[in-house]
């Protein structure tokens, strides 16, 4: 098979199988073989893990992934693809197509699946891709919803730069919000690549960013409740425009002057804005809100 990242390769493709290329899966397939280089290279995949690929389209980083990784499980929507990843994969022994929707697959389950009949347990689960649009921001949390500090050492992926901006935003910025908290909650954020709109059959309309996700060994703040914590961040940037002290009034039942009272125990202004609070503050003010709970 010609080198898979081509313009010229994509369109034999679509003659011999008279593949049509669907908007809706967001099928826009990668022709820059240094950019599939710099996605495995960062994903640090070493010759133990378990890789496992998001909607590996025509196999490019599929292949790239197979020459480093023990195995390679790639989760393909399209079933007019699989035809195709049989053939341009045919020549790796080491990677398994899976014709299912990645939003209905469980991680954990895969991950198993994968260790059956294995001699040894892989050293490491990476997760890759370039990810369909429509799915960036709910494949993610269900990731890490799914898997939280457990068996995935990185994910490393493709997607709209807004997102991935949104995803590395800090406190006081506009785009700082529930993402940002939570990915950064569960992960070291580390940006790869920017990349243009160029590299891909078809253009999309948006420019995109490679980051990496480093899946931390603990929390980077003391929770006496990790529920509590999620539902303070959710309920503040609900409506972020509002002061903390509109945003989370009657929040568990608490009454205005009862959430003015834990904010200002928790030691932050009650007029602040959610967007201005860093992660430790959202812990401490978690921490306080569940304790009001139980009293
Ligand atoms: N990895 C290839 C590349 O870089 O050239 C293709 C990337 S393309 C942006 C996204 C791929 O994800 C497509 O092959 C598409 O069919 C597939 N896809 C879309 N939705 C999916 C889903 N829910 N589950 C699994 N794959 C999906």
């Amino acid at each position: 098979m010609d080198k898979l990242y081509s313009p010229a390769t994509i369109q034999k493709i679509k003659n011999k199988y008279e593949f049509q290329l669907s908007k809706s899966l967001g099928q826009n397939f990668l022709i820059d073989g240094n950019l599939v280089d710099r996605i495995i290279e960062n994903s640090l995949i070493g010759k133990e893990d378990l890789v496992i690929e998001i909607g590996p389209g025509i196999g490019v980083l599929t292949a790239a992934a197979a020459k480093k990784a023990r195995k390679v499980i790639a989760v393909e929507i399209d079933r007019n693809l699989i035809p195709i990843l049989q053939e341009t994969l045919a020549g790796y022994d080491n990677i398994e197509i899976i014709n299912r929707d990645i939003m209905k697959t469980d991680f954990r389950e895969i991950i198993k699946n994968a260790e059956k009949g294995n001699k040894r347990p892989f050293n490491s689960v990476k997760i890759i891709g370039n990810l369909p649009y429509y799915i960036t921001t709910p494949i993610i949390m269900k990731i890490l919803e799914e898997d939280g500090r457990g068996l995935i050492g990185n994910i490393t992926i493709m997607m709209q730069k807004e997102v991935a901006d949104r995803i590395r935003a800090i406190p006081g910025s506009k785009i700082y919000g529930a993402l940002s908290v939570t990915v950064q909650y569960y992960c070291i954020v580390d940006k790869i690549a920017s990349v243009s709109k160029e590299v891909f059959v078809p253009k999309p309309k948006v420019d995109s960013s490679v980051i990496r996700l480093t899946i931390r060994k603990e929390s980077p703040v003391e929770l006496d409740n990790e529920g509590t914590f999620f539902a303070v961040v959710k309920a503040g940037f609900g409506q972020r425009r509002k002061t903390l002290l509109n945003s989370l009034n009657g929040i568990y039942g608490f009454s205005k002057e009862e959430v003015k009272e834990v904010i200002s125990e928790a030691g932050i202004n009650p007029y602040r804005r959610a967007e201005t609070l860093d992660m430790k503050e959202f812990a401490v003010l978690s921490n306080v809100i569940y304790k009001g709970i139980r009293d």
